[in-house]
C-alpha cells in the first residue's frame, strides 16, 4: 500500500473545500487497514477514516495525521430465513448497492437511493431518507477496533442506532474502523411509499409501483432538490442537509408554537416528523432569515433546498462554518432552539 505525503482532500469530498492530508493512504485490504494504523500508531499521529467524503467539512488547514480512505470492496449476496443478506465492503458505493438490491427485487434500501458516499459511512450516522433508515435493515458491521487491533463482528444492537447517530460518531468515535456491512433484505417485498413526497409522485398511477419506480421516484426529487450529485449542478456542491431535525419536548414544542403565533407563523405538521417529535429544521432556517439561494459571498443556501449549506465555487472551509454559526445564532436568538451540524468537522 502506498502512503503518500501532503495530499489534498478537497477533491475527495462533496463540499469541495479543506487543505491536505499530512499522510494518506488508500486501503484495499484488510492487512492495508492494519498497516496505516501502524503506521499512524508508530508515529504518534492522529488517524482519520474516510469514506465518500459527503458529510465532511475538513478544515483549510487540512489533516495533521494519517487520513484513510476505505477502499475495501465486493458484494456477496445469500439466501437466510426469508431474508437477502448482503454483505458489502466498507469501501463499496453506497448507491451502487442499491441499485443492485433493486434489480434483485430486494425491498429495504429503495429510499435510500441517490444518497452519495460509501457503504461504510452508512452505520455511522444511520442513514436515512424518504421513511427508511439503513438500521432498520443492518444485521451486523465487521469493523477493525483500534483499541485491541482486532477484528470484530457487531450486531445491529451493539451499534447503538438512533436518529443520525451511532456508536461510531457518539460513544466510540474514531475507535473502529467499519470493514463490512450485512444488510437483510426482503426478497419481493414491497416498496415503501410513505413521504408526502412520494405519495405526490405516484398518486395518479393505475399500477403499484415496483421498487425500481420508487428508486427512480427518490432520484428524481432527490435532483429536483439538489440532494443527488449531479455534474453542473452547484448546489450540490454540499453535504447534503447541514442541520439535524432537533427534537423537542411537548413544553418546548408548545413554546415553539408561541413564538410562531407571535409572528403569524404556524408550525408545519409533518406527520413523520411529529410521531418521532421532530421539527423541520429546514422550516427554522427558513424563517430565520436564510431562505433558499441565501447569498454570503463565497457560500450560501442552496436555491432549491434550505438545509443545504453549499459552496458556490471559491469557498474556504472557515466560510462554511461562519454561515453554520450564523445560522445556529440566529435560529436559536428566534426560536430558542440550537441547532446540532450534522455533517462531520475534521481538522478543526
Ligand atoms: C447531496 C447530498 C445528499 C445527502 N443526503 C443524505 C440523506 O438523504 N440522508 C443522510 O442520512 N445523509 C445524506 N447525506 C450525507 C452523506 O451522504 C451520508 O452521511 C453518507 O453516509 C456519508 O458517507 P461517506 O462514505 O461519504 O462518509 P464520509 O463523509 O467520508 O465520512 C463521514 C463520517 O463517517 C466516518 N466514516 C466513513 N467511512 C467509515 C468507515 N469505513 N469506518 C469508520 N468510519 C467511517 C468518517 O470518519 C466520518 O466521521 C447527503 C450528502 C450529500 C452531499
Amino acid at each position: 500500500m502506498l502512503i503518500e505525503e501532503n495530499i489534498p482532500l478537497a477533491p475527495l469530498t462533496t463540499f469541495q473545500v479543506g487543505g491536505p492530508a499530512r499522510f494518506f493512504a488508500q486501503a484495499q485490504t484488510l492487512n492495508d487497514v492494519a498497516t496505516a494504523v501502524e503506521f499512524a500508531r508508530t508515529r504518534g499521529l492522529p488517524l482519520f477514516v474516510l469514506g465518500g467524503g459527503s458529510n465532511l467539512v475538513i478544515s483549510d488547514a487540512g489533516w495533521p495525521g494519517m487520513a484513510l480512505k476505505i477502499g475495501l470492496s465486493g458484494i456477496e449476496e445469500r439466501r437466510e430465513d426469508g431474508s437477502m443478506i448482503f454483505d458489502a465492503g466498507a469501501g463499496e458505493e453506497w448507491d451502487k448497492f442499491v441499485a443492485r438490491a433493486v434489480a434483485c427485487n430486494c425491498a429495504g434500501v429503495e429510499c435510500l437511493s441517490g444518497i452519495p458516499g460509501s457503504v461504510g459511512g452508512t452505520p455511522v450516522q444511520n442513514v436515512g431518507a424518504y421513511g427508511q433508515e439503513v438500521s432498520q435493515v443492518i444485521v451486523s458491521v465487521m469493523a477493525f477496533d483500534r483499541r485491541d487491533g482486532q477484528i470484530h463482528e457487531l450486531c445491529a444492537e451493539a451499534c447503538g442506532f438512533g436518529y443520525r447517530t451511532s456508536i461510531f460518531n457518539t460513544s466510540e468515535r474514531g475507535r473502529y474502523i467499519l470493514l463490512r456491512v450485512s444488510y437483510a433484505l426482503h426478497p419481493g417485498g414491497a416498496p415503501h411509499i410513505e413521504y408526502a413526497d412520494l405519495k405526490r409522485h405516484f398518486a395518479g398511477w393505475s399500477k403499484k409501483p415496483a421498487l425500481a419506480d420508487v428508486r427512480e421516484a427518490v432520484r428524481r426529487i432527490r435532483a429536483s432538490k439538489g440532494m443527488l450529485i449531479t455534474p453542473g449542478d452547484e448546489d450540490c456542491r454540499s453535504a447534503g442537509s447541514f442541520f439535524k431535525n432537533p427534537m423537542v419536548s411537548a413544553a418546548e414544542h408548545e413554546e415553539l408554537e408561541k413564538r410562531a403565533a407571535a409572528r403569524g407563523l404556524q408550525i408545519p405538521s409533518y406527520p413523520t416528523l411529529e410521531s418521532q417529535k421532530k421539527i423541520s429544521a429546514a422550516w427554522l432556517v427558513e424563517h430565520s432569515g436564510f431562505g433558499k439561494g441565501y447569498d454570503a459571498g463565497n457560500v450560501g443556501i442552496s436555491r432549491k433546498h434550505a438545509l443545504a449549506i453549499v459552496n458556490r465555487g471559491e469557498a474556504r472551509a472557515a466560510d462554511i462554518v461562519d454561515l453554520k454559526e450564523h445560522i445556529q445564532e440566529r435560529v436559536e436568538e428566534i426560536w430558542g432552539i440550537r441547532l446540532e451540524a450534522e455533517p462531520v468537522l475534521v481538522g478543526f
